[in-house]
């Protein structure tokens, strides 16, 4: 059973793949055997010297989310670097808090471009080079907020809810060819992009009374699901939004 989630001769194309959950997703299909594409804006090594200390192959793709340019070329420079794409994670993401009255237009195009547009051209990239090769796996990171409003996160709140439906939209038209794109859900997980809200100890206490499970995510969490949602252990498994939030949702 434990070949159907092996990663060997794979290749892995990771955004936001420098810290973060990003980070342990790429560390963790590394660790299944797969060959990682950092899509990366930076030169930062650090979690390419993580990778190639895990004896599986790894280039650093240059991706500013931010660039639309760039975005559309990563696809085609990872086939070239790295001879093909097996696995593409959307993991790459900004927030920007602001009360809906004072939230700026140029923060709305920012966050929409990074979070939801970049995540489309990815998709639609490797999505021709993966019904092409009849096999492929996407995985884009949505958010509670892809089923919840949020409060202060009104750009975040429409592309993470676009995130959620693309899933299911591509996953319509590419299950049948072999294709399979999914979601992961993540919850409350204590990165850099919650800094806000761990540092402001009422809202950081109130978050974590509702989780079930009584802690705040890790990075460590999204190594499990990552595998399987890249694996063959899922080849039926098509439009679905994985929840990893320490049952929140479902409080
Ligand atoms: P972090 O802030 O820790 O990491 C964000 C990652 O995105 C970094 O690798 C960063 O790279 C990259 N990134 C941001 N902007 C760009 C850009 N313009 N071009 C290229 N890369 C960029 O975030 P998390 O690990 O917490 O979040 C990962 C994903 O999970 C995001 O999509 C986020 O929305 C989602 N998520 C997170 C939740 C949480 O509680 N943490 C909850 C729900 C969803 P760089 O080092 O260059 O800045």
């Amino acid at each position: 059973m434990m070949k159907a989630f092996d990663l060997s001769g794979k290749v892995a194309a990771v955004t936001g793949g420098t810290r973060g959950i990003g980070q342990a997703i790429a560390l963790g299909l590394a660790e299944a055997g797969a060959d990682i594409a950092l899509l990366q804006r930076s030169d930062d090594q650090t979690t390419k010297e993580k990778v190639l200390a895990l004896g599986v192959r790894c280039e650093i793709i240059p991706c500013d989310l931010s660039d639309p340019e760039e975005v559309k070329a990563a696809i085609p420079l990872t086939i070239e670097k790295l001879g093909t794409v097996d696995i593409l994670v959307n993991n790459g993401g900004i927030q920007r808090r602001s009360p809906a009255v004072e939230f700026s237009e140029q923060d709305w195009n920012d966050v929409l471009q990074v979070n939801l547009h970049a995540v489309w051209t990815l998709c639609q990239q490797a999505g021709k080079h993966m019904v092409e090769q009849k096999s492929g796996k996407i995985i884009n990171i949505a958010s509670l907020v892809s089923f919840q409003g949020g409060v202060f996160v009104p750009a975040y709140t429409a592309a993470k809810g676009a995130v959620g439906q693309l899933t299911k939209a591509l996953a319509n038209e590419w299950s049948s060819v072999g294709v399979n794109v999914n979601a992961i859900v993540p919850g409350y997980i204590a990165t850099e992009m919650n800094t806000a809200l761990i540092e402001d100890p009422v809202r950081s206490r109130q978050i974590m009374e509702r989780i079930p499970a009584g802690r705040w995510g890790d990075p460590e969490d999204f190594k499990g699901a990552a595998v399987f949602l890249a694996s063959n252990a899922s080849d039926y498994i098509h439009g679905h939004l994985l929840a990893i939030d320490g049952g929140w949702l479902g409080r």
